[in-house]
């Protein structure tokens, strides 16, 4: 049962109501001026919010010791990817020690769902999602990123770990 309140006489008229509304807007907007720690918002671009180091962003393919690709095309991180965004090509490689390696890496990053599965199903520590959140782009051709942009994009220089040594994963129990 919904009880319906008659309207009060105060209520018929708009102009208190909307003196109201701009009285609370302005208590606000001097409350952030007057401290803006306390803004709930960020001036973005300057200002961006730091995720916590377990954030699952952008793909990174691991590179090792001599700075070629980790991935073996084992193709498990396509086959439990729940998007099908990941599409790679194998090849026989040259040393007789590797057996495969991915000629072509790509991700359709439009259609990622950022699950963490391909990460998950990795034997080898060959792809992992990193802090970087923000991919603009102009173009769909853009967001489809390729084993250049996985494993060797500028950001990857500047701290992102991107370098797995297996001597390393064996002293640390992995
Ligand atoms: S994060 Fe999920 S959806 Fe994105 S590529 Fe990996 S498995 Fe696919
Ligand atoms: S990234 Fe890992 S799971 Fe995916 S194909 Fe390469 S080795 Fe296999």
């Amino acid at each position: 049962m919904s009880i319906v309140k008659k309207p009060g006489e105060a209520s018929k008229w708009y102009l208190p109501g909307i003196l109201t509304g701009m009285g609370l807007t302005f208590k606000k907007m001097m409350g952030n001026l007057t401290k803006p720690t306390r803004m709930q918002t960020l001036n973005y671009p300057e200002e961006k919010f730091q995720y916590s180091p377990r954030f699952k962003g952008n793909h990174v393919l691991t590179v090792k010791k001599d700075g070629s690709i980790r991935c073996t095309a084992c193709m498990l991180c396509a086959t439990n990817c729940p998007a099908q965004c990941i599409t790679i090509t194998a090849a026989e490689h040259e040393d007789p020690t590797v057996e495969k390696y991915p000629i072509s890496y790509e991700i359709d990053i439009l259609r990622c769902v950022f699950c963490g599965f391909c990460e998950e199903a990795c034997p080898v520590d060959a792809i992992r999602m990193g802090p970087e959140w923000q991919r603009p782009g102009l173009a769909r051709s853009g967001f489809n990123y390729d084993i250049q942009y996985l494993a060797y994009r500028a950001n990857l220089k500047g701290g992102i770990p991107s370098r797995v040594d297996d001597q390393e994963r064996h002293d640390a129990g992995i």
